[in-house]
């Protein structure tokens, strides 16, 4: 049930939007309440926006009615930001507009679309997006902007900050700025004098406390996303060029992103890697300063345990088993568009570490089943934390950056930090030039003792990332919940003030996505953990991160696969504690139509889960779970008389057909929608795209 004002802006958003696309039954906004963080919020409404039309009467009904938005793309985020209790605005379907522009230098690209889509317009033309995020393949160009989401090759050079060339927004009152419009850009500065002039006033206070402003240039020479991205105001002089790269990162709380405008990358033709084995994490670190330098295209750095969980696989070197327990690797990527280059780049790389000692001699590959084994090698660390965790736990991604020259001593710092909270699972790989590293372990926030554990761990995390190295608590995933309360320890308070004050410019009332980034709570990063209950054993490892999603052919109509694994495992949670039987009665109430009939058990999910979890076995499961023993008699007929089966369906579509073919088609769909109804939904509607039955095959030929 509805409070009045979010039913009032319910109502009158009927109006204009279908009311379809406005979600408030407990089914739907459970499965829209969840992301990829470990943090679960159910929000009163979700509406699925499909057109910047809509975003603006929605921005501007809730305005005035006093309610908080949160924007939504691919969900995938993990920090707690694409979450909220009140309304969540869901832009995904209705906004994949793209266009190539000046000679493929530029693309634009509309919010919903998926990272790994954007990159398949550019690659005809050896071109690509900057941002490489892991999860390319499931997350959004909106999400991938607001969270300033970077990965394994782009680092801090072509991220979306660095690459951005426009942006469209909505501002909290409905404004628009569009700053590839000049026409746009004239009436916003015309129009939104004290705006402009408190971002030149930041701009301006920055600029001459020379300590801050020193200190806001050193932070971002590492990753960094704790915070705003307040660099904005000291690279920039333009306050609309200001604006723009301010919302980069903003993690939707500043306005919402109708479209952006990226530069467009080169994507190189050859690639080449290696996996140099070290001694020891400390000389991994030192080869990584010296290949700082050096032309490589990314590096990035595996402990010994990251090893140890990839030397069963069959492709795995031998040595991997012997390897001693201080062992590092380094994985090396090569690229270039003349392969003569890219061969002088090895040896340039090669040489610039040949001081280092490696553990075995090392070879750059371009062979593809080694090349692919390497990368395996590396992306397959999060799936094997996240598929031997215990049952019930979720899995945890801490994402920090060091200062390249401290690289060394954090990551045994942090190594003796997980051990003395016995984290003994805590994995620890990461993007080495970029001094970002991260923390992969599993978490039960079952129990309070666990959730204190984890409290533990975080502020002491806090202390050696900030206090013994100076580095970022985020360095890619953005701020969100998770490192909320800790944004002033990092910053200090005067750059905290400076992005108190950008909030309050952008967003006065504090009513876009409220408590993400900015947030006074300092146990904000305990509150509202998602519970993990055990459902089902082909479902209980999954973690949520929605990578099946872009895979399923469901999602939209009804439920994604990470959705309806959501959905069984809150039905499971109330079934086992009892605790509201009035909510899981409302949520068994949909779930035959959008759990069940609706997933077409293609198995395709599977392809994408980097824990495997087919999705759609697991609802076949379900639906034989289902089935009563006459059921069950029936399923067991038919399966045992498939021939004789599918003999008479094929004479019943023929007799069907022969009847649309004696009636028509308006005769012939009143009388079956009759039948349906006077058989109260036992007869099934005819369609006019029903089949006709086939001959049958000869197998004989
Ligand atoms: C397994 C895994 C691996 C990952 N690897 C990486 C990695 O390598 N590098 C990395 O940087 N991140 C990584 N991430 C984190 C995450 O995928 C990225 O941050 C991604 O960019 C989030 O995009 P999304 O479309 O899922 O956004 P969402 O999660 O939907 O939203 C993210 C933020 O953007 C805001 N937002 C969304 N759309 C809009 C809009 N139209 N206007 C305004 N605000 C909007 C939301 O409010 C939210 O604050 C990983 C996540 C997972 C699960
Ligand atoms: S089923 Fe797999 S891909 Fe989908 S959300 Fe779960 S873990 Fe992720």
């Amino acid at each position: 049930m509805l409070t009045p004002s979010y039913q009032k802006l319910k109502d009158i958003l009927s109006k204009s939007i279908d009311s379809k696309r406005i979600l408030t039954n407990p089914l739907q906004t459970l499965a829209y309440g969840t992301d990829a963080s470990f943090y679960r919020l159910i929000p009163q409404i979700v509406i699925l926006a499909h057109n910047e039309t809509e975003v603006v009467e929605i921005i501007k009904q809730a305005k005035l009615l006093d309610i908080a938005l949160t924007f939504r793309a691919a969900g995938t985020s993990l920090s707690g930001q694409a979450i909220t209790d009140s309304v969540l605005v869901v832009a995904t379907h209705g906004w994949k507009n793209f266009e190539l522009l000046d000679n493929n230098q530029k693309i634009k690209l509309e919010p919903g679309i998926v990272g790994a889509r954007a990159n398949t317009f550019l690659a005809p033309h050896g071109l690509k997006i900057g941002p490489d995020p892991a999860s390319i393949g499931a997350a959004m160009i909106g999400g991938i902007v607001a969270n300033n989401a970077s990965g394994m090759c782009c680092g801090t050079a072509q991220n979306s900050y660095q690459t951005i060339a426009d942006i469209r927004i909505v501002l909290h009152d409905g404004t628009l700025l569009d700053t590839a419009d000049t026409n746009s850009v004239a009436d916003f500065k015309k129009n939104q004098t004290a705006l402009i002039h408190e971002i030149e006033n930041l701009r301006d206070t920055i600029k001459s406390d020379e300590t801050l402003y020193q200190r806001i240039k050193n932070k971002f020479k590492i990753k960094n996303t704790t915070g705003y991205s307040i660099n904005a105001l000291v690279d920039y002089e333009d306050p609309i060029e200001i604006i723009k790269h301010l919302m980069v990162g903003s993690e939707g709380t500043l306005a919402f992103i109708s479209n952006v405008t990226f530069k467009t990358i080169i994507d190189e033709k050859y690639k080449s890697c290696s996996l140099l084995i070290f001694n020891s994490i400390q000389d991994a670190c030192n080869a990584t300063i010296l290949l700082k330098s050096s032309p490589v295209a990314a590096v990035e750095l595996l402990d010994r345990k990251s090893i140890q969980s990839v030397e069963n696989d069959p492709e795995a070197p031998l040595y991997f088993k012997t390897l001693p327990e201080s062992a590092c690797a380094l994985l090396v990527e090569c690229r270039d568009n003349d392969l003569n280059v890219l061969l002088q780049k090895q040896e340039e790389i090669r040489s610039q570490i040949q001081s280092i000692p490696t553990y075995t001699d090392y070879e750059f590959t371009r062979d593809l089943k080694q090349y692919y084994f390497n990368w395996k090698a590396r992306k397959g660390l999060l799936p094997t934390v996240g598929g031997m965790r215990k049952t019930g736990t979720s899995v945890i991604i801490e994402d920090v950056a060091f200062p390249l020259s401290h690289l060394a001593e954090a990551c045994l710092e942090l190594k003796d930090l997980f051990k003395k909270y016995e984290y003994h699972d805590a994995y620890l790989f990461g993007h080495a030039l970029e001094g970002n590293l991260h923390l992969v372990f599993s978490q039960d926030f079952s129990n309070q003792d666990e959730v204190d554990r984890y409290e533990k761990l975080m502020s002491e995390l806090a202390i050696l990332v900030v206090d013994r190295f100076d580095g970022s608590l985020k360095a890619e995933h953005g701020t969100g919940r998770n490192m909320a309360p800790f944004v002033e320890k990092e910053w200090g308070t005067t750059a905290y003030e400076i992005m108190k004050r950008i909030k309050n410019i952008f967003d006065p009332n504090n009513k876009i996505n409220p408590d993400v980034l900015i947030n006074p709570d300092p146990k904000a990063h305990l509150k509202n953990l998602k519970p993990m209950p055990e459902s089902h054993v082909i479902v209980d490892k999954c973690m949520e991160c929605g990578f099946c999603e872009p895979h399923c052919v469901s999602e939209g109509l009804t439920l994604s696969p990470r959705q309806r694994i959501v959905i069984a495992r809150e039905i499971s949670r109330l079934e086992e504690t009892n605790d509201d039987p009035q909510r899981l009665a409302a949520i068994r109430k949909d779930v035959t139509y959008q759990l069940d009939e609706t997933c077409a058990t293609d198995g395709l999910c599977a392809l994408a889960c980097p824990v495997y979890i087919d999705t759609g076995k697991f609802v076949k499961e379900w639906r034989a779970s289902k089935l009563n023993v006459d059921d069950k008699k029936i399923a067991s007929y038919i399966g045992s008389h498939m021939a004789g089966t599918t003999s008479g369906l094929r004479i019943g579509l023929k007799i069907v057909a022969g009847f649309h073919n004696i009636l028509g088609t308006t005769i012939m769909a009143t009388l079956s929608n009759g039948f349906h109804f006077l058989s109260f939904g036992k007869v099934p509607k005819w369609i006019p795209e029903m089949p006709k039955g086939a001959n049958k095959i000869n197998t004989n030929q």
